[in-house]
């Protein structure tokens, strides 16, 4: 049986993967990024590695997923912009093709990726349609409606984390003013929260953090839970999260998927960031979409990009 090499390249590593047609992962490794030598520097390490480990890379691998991060064009396989790899109008598919070796190489976002790692084997693997919200650096979005990737016009559709009149505290680096991923990140909530405690003088929430001028999502997931919960904190969650929750009670609405996905550091928080999202996104839609929605936790950790990216290779889903 022939296996597909996932591979998720992010900022400042590539998580690299051999995966079996049943998306099972048979192992997995890291490549840490060289700056002024990114694929070159990629494909040699994976291509050795792929051998040590006792595969024969010629024979053995059959195909390539790529998942990275930006806005990328999936049919052409270009990465139109990506600030994180500082790359724009790159055609990334015909470089793999040539230093990887490979014919069958398939790319998409990272997000997308992850989405699909978790339709396929994940926490949406049950159902037909769903919406990904992964809350990281910024905020990345995936939508699958009935056992379909949407990739839009262009291949950038699922970017919810930015357009609209989200929030009025922090301009996006994307060249917008009111971007949700600026307040409601994963790296942005923390901020967003000492800015809250500071401006509405709460000392008495301040107390229980041992650095109140360096809270970090973390830090705020930690104390939630250790002092049980406190009506004050999670008025604050709420607040922050409300642009979050009016996007997804408008996304549910278009889309009426079965289910909401979290992931990303941001779902570190776990089940108290679950129970907090439904009960305030539930009662933003109407109810006879309310009483079947679900809400879940990704459930494949950092190996979602991995599996997606296979999956969507073998599945042709560009062409
Ligand atoms: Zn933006």
């Amino acid at each position: 049986m022939r296996k597909i090499l996932g591979i998720d390249l992010g900022g400042t590593s590539a998580k690299v993967g051999i995966v079996n047609q049943f998306g099972e992962l048979e192992t997995s490794f890291v490549v840490k990024n060289d700056k002024d030598n990114l694929l070159e520097n990629l494909a040699m390490k994976t291509i050795n590695k792929v051998e040590e480990l006792g595969y024969n890379y010629d024979i053995d691998i059959e195909r390539i997923g790529f998942a990275c991060p930006g806005f990328i064009n999936h049919e052409k396989g270009i990465v139109v912009l990506s600030g994180n790899l500082n790359l724009e109008n790159f055609d990334i598919k015909t470089t793999i093709k040539k230093l990887f070796k490979k014919q069958e190489v398939h790319v998409l976002n990272d997000v997308n990726a992850a989405a699909l790692g978790e339709y396929w084997i994940g926490a949406a693997s049950r159902y037909s349609s769903g919406l990904f919200y992964w809350l990281g650096t910024g905020i990345g979005g995936a939508i699958v409606s009935e056992n379909k990737l949407v990739s839009g016009e262009h291949g950038f559709a699922g970017e919810f984390g930015h357009g609209g009149k989200m929030q009025t505290l922090y301009k996006c680096n994307c060249g917008l003013d009111y971007c949700i991923e600026r307040t409601c990140s994963a790296v942005s909530f923390g901020k967003t929260f000492m800015k809250l405690l500071k401006d509405n003088n709460l000392t008495s929430i301040s107390k229980l953090f041992d650095k109140p001028n360096d809270i970090t999502m973390e830090d705020i997931a930690r104390v939630y839970k250790a002092n049980n919960k406190p009506q004050e904190i999670r008025a604050l969650i709420e607040e922050i999260y409300q642009p979050l929750f009016n996007h997804m009670a408008i996304m549910i609405q278009a889309l009426d998927p079965a289910l909401i996905v979290i992931g990303g550091g941001g779902s570190g928080m776990g089940t108290d960031l679950l129970e907090i999202i439904e009960e305030n996104v539930k009662p933003l839609i109407v109810k006879i979409i309310r009483d079947e929605i679900t809400f879940d936790l990704a459930s494949l950790g950092n190996n979602s990009g991995i599996v997606g990216a296979a999956y969507y290779s073998i599945n042709n889903w560009d062409y």
